[in-house]
């Protein structure tokens, strides 16, 4: 079967608590249930702002999450906490968060774990640099940045888990990768996943592109068979340009 297609906005350090209210509310009332029926829609604003991003038919998901349940870890929030809001999807391994928070694979493992564990859907972000691509080790990086993260996880029903393949290189630069490109990465990620996790379930198992998505380029990207949707930082912050990507991918849908 195919996986239903997720359209997952990244507001990263944007919109507080009045914005985020507005913005979804926006967006849910300019969507017909039947879009909103056919893909799965989600935005990931800054924890604050999380208890404000209800609205029908949207998702919502967090930018990140701390590995234990509680305890001494000043500033973090954990998943309990986060499922208590209402939060159903949480981005993990942002290159954001592994460049500028040594964020390790290590760290990425256990909140993939912890988060499947509370029921939130990771969306675990992986992807290489520009020179590790210029030197032709794309497919390795990638690899091995599966295969920690996905360290001792098991998945119980394939769409528990999305992966967001972001080519560093493509994030926030304007620099989108080809959508043939993005195929071949993705080619590389699905093997991964019917290897390490069978054939129905790594099958299903939904794989995002991520890395300068626009209204301009989304329609060539969703047109590859294993792009399942799009991770979009910058573009989902305009309700506009974010509900004419969304109305791009469900005409495919149908
Ligand atoms: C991101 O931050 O996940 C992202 C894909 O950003 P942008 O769309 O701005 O490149």
């Amino acid at each position: 079967m195919k996986p239903k297609y997720v359209i997952a906005g990244n507001w990263k350090l944007n919109k507080g608590p009045s914005e985020t209210s507005v913005f979804v509310r926006d967006l849910s009332d300019q969507l017909t249930h039947e879009v909103k029926n056919s893909i799965d829609i989600i935005v990931a604003p800054p924890f604050t702002s999380l208890p404000f991003a209800k609205a029908s038919g949207i998702y919502i998901g967090a930018q990140d999450v701390h590995w234990e349940d509680k305890g001494a870890f000043t500033g973090e929030v954990s998943a309990p906490m986060l499922k208590e809001l209402g939060v159903q999807y949480c981005i993990v391994g942002h290159s954001e968060r592994r460049l500028y928070f040594n964020e390790t694979d290590r760290m990425i493992n256990l909140k993939t774990c912890t988060l499947m564990r509370n029921g939130i859907k990771p969306i675990v972000c992986v992807g290489e640099r520009l020179e590790e691509r210029k030197a032709g080790l794309m497919n390795n990086v990638v690899r091995f940045q599966l295969s920690a993260a996905l360290f001792d996880v098991e998945i119980k029903r394939p769409d528990d888990l999305v992966i967001a393949y972001e080519p560093v290189w493509a994030i926030g630069t304007g620099d989108v990768a080809t959508p043939q490109q993005a195929e071949d990465m993705h080619e590389v990620i699905r093997q991964y996943l019917e290897k390490h996790f069978g054939i129905n379930t790594g099958s299903e198992v939904r794989i995002l592109y991520g890395g300068s998505v626009n209204t301009d380029n989304i329609a060539g990207l969703i047109e590859k068979d294993e792009i399942n949707g799009a991770l979009i930082g910058g573009v989902s912050l305009d309700l506009a340009k974010f509900i004419s990507i969304i109305k791009t991918v469900t005409e495919k849908e149908r």
